[in-house]
């Protein structure tokens, strides 16, 4: 089945150049994305609501204007493999989840996405080759409508230089930057 205008195997290619591999979650999330899209009304101006932050929000950087980096997309950590799509002025849209009931029939894709064993012993052939046959006919479809209000883009305001560090950061963060405030992810290292 193809994914938007991509055959199968051109949207192997361009997964596999955008996200380092044809990582199954993005192949699947390539149908849930055309799903999501055929559902709307033509020509409507829409934007995303991704509800993992993994594989999933890459789907739609490649098939749609939406991004994370553009405002676009929004992404939520709930773990749960589902997007939305949805008109970004009255917010009415369609939400799109991969459905467990609906994995009868592939035994390869339930075992994928229930985490039923372990990575090496997964056949990617045979996932992927599932996925292809089965296309959005594995997800759930249902009307949503989004609070846009909610997210509308705050204004992080005017710019600081930290007394800390000399970067600059949004003044609304304190008397320093946020890095300089909280346990940093980066270790100190000897120069
Ligand atoms: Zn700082």
């Amino acid at each position: 089945m193809d994914i938007g205008p991509y055959s199968f195997e051109e949207f192997l290619e361009r997964a596999s150049a955008f996200h380092g591999n044809p990582a199954p979650g993005l192949v699947i999330g390539g149908y849930m994305v055309e799903l999501a899209r055929s559902r709307l009304p033509q020509r409507t101006i829409f934007d995303a609501v991704v509800e993992t932050p993994k594989c999933l929000p890459d789907a739609v950087q490649l098939l749609t204007p939406c991004s994370i980096g553009n405002g676009w997309m929004k992404v939520i950590n709930w773990g749960l493999y589902a997007l939305t799509l949805y008109d970004k002025y009255t917010g009415k849209g369609v939400r799109v989840w991969l459905d467990p009931e609906r994995l009868e029939k592939w035994p390869e894709i339930r075992a994928w996405y229930l985490k039923l064993k372990p990575a090496r012993e997964q056949d990617k052939d045979r996932l992927l080759n599932e996925m292809r046959r089965a296309g959005g006919s594995v997800c759930g479809v249902s009307p949503v409508r989004v609070k846009i209000e909610e997210f509308k883009k705050k204004s992080r305001g005017a710019i600081e230089i930290c007394s800390v560090c000399k970067e600059g950061y949004p003044s609304n963060d304190g008397s320093v930057c946020r890095k300089c405030q909280q346990a940093s992810p980066y270790m100190e290292i000897e120069s």
